[in-house]
């Protein structure tokens, strides 16, 4: 248990849900369906998985209602109405996602309007699968909610379906997991056990994440990238997120920049700036590279030829301003106080890829 907190009182409310961990696990799949009563089941995935499904589909057997292939980044609300529509068609009483946060969103989203129960059969590291909170998008505009209802009752973790992860979304995959469990560590509602899970859950990828570069392969390494995960998915699932997770959305959600990609080059910047109010982290960042967690980060995605600047995601300086605006307009929970002019600093540094300095920012 972390020293500064065993004097503070604090809550716990575990997600219920039921998880399988290995290689190979996808085999349970049909197992698992019956043990939540099910008769017939959707599957579903991107296009670009859509291989995944049919292989997900021929090992359901009997309980195999149908593929719908089109799940899409954001959870856009009008692909989410043609797969309900399928759904209905099929007549399936139980939901299984095959692939990333954009596979799961679509799931969550049925089941947010149907009652169905999921089973998750995640293929990245975005960790949505172990969250009650569904992000969807509509004529450009996304909304979040946080809702049981959404929540996956099955996740099944199967390492060899991300042995094909391609290196680059390896990196900024396993990055936007780190991000999670970075910012519960100083959460507002934070308590000692989601701590202990962030901080194996960041460990476990700070240590998998390189090896993955120069070995995609490794059978070690992916476990613990996948193991580290779902722990970082687990804290975002459990404790309200801050100035990190605000950024990015903003960057998201108004410019349009990809999802895992910003939350690697805006990483570095947010933990730096933090790191005044956000200890544990910082102290987690020396134990495993020697340094504030801020710097560890940026030489981490730098050394694996990750993104590292908003100027290479496709952001324009003149976008800075309202970026700053729109991450300021509504106040929320941050660790460290912040006005407008921090925001555009912060992010006029990471527009042009500056390695952080945690040590000349603490006055501030
Ligand atoms: P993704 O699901 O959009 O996947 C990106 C691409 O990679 C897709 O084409 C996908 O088919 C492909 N892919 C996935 N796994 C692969 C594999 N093993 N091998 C080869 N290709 C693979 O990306 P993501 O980063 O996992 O998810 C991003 C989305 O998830 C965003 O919309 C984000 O908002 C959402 N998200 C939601 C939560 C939540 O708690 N609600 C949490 C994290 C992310």
């Amino acid at each position: 248990m972390a020293a500064s907190m065993t004097d503070q009182p604090f809550v716990y409310t575990a997600n219920p849900g039921r998880v399988l961990f290995g290689f190979g696990t996808r085999e349970k799949a049909a197992e698992e369906a019956r043990l939540l009563g099910a008769g017939q089941v959707l599957v579903l995935t991107t296009p670009h998985q859509a291989k995944l499904g049919d292989e997900m589909l021929d090992r359901l057997g009997r309980l195999g209602s149908g593929l719908f292939s089109e799940a899409a980044m954001h959870t856009p609300v009008s692909v989410t109405e043609k797969a309900l529509a399928h759904l209905q068609e099929t007549g399936a009483d139980c939901l299984l996602a095959a692939g990333g946060g954009s596979t799961t969103g679509l799931a969550k989203a049925l089941a947010l309007r149907t009652g169905l129960p999921q089973i998750a059969l995640p293929t990245t590291y975005a960790g949505s699968e172990m969250t009650p909170i569904l992000g969807q998008t509509e004529n450009g505009v996304k909304t979040t909610q946080r809702t049981l209802k959404v929540l996956p009752q099955t996740v099944i973790y199967d390492v060899e379906l991300t042995m094909g992860l391609p290196a680059g979304l390896t990196l900024t995959s396993g990055i936007n997991a780190m991000a999670h469990a970075a910012e519960a560590l100083y959460a507002e509602n934070r308590n000692p056990i989601i701590d202990q899970m962030s901080e194996t859950g960041i460990k476990a990828l700070f240590a998998a994440l390189p090896v993955l570069q120069d070995k995609p392969q490794d059978r070690e390494a992916r476990w613990q990238a996948l193991y580290g995960a779902w722990m970082c998915g687990v804290a975002l699932g459990s404790v309200g997120m801050a100035l990190h997770h605000k950024i990015c959305h903003t960057l998201g959600g108004s410019f349009d920049l990809p999802h895992a990609e910003t939350h690697t080059v805006m990483l570095a910047h947010t933990a730096a700036f933090n790191a005044p109010a956000a200890r544990q982290l910082d102290r987690l960042g020396e134990l495993l590279a020697g340094q504030p967690m801020g710097e560890a980060i940026f030489d981490l995605v730098a050394a694996c030829g990750g993104p590292t600047s908003l100027a290479g995601l496709g952001l324009t300086e003149a976008d800075l301003d309202k970026a700053a605006d729109l991450a300021v307009a509504n106040p929320y929970f941050n660790p460290r106080p912040f006005n407008r002019a921090d925001i555009r600093a912060l992010l006029q540094q990471a527009y042009a890829g500056q390695r952080p300095q945690t040590g000349a920012r603490q006055g501030g």
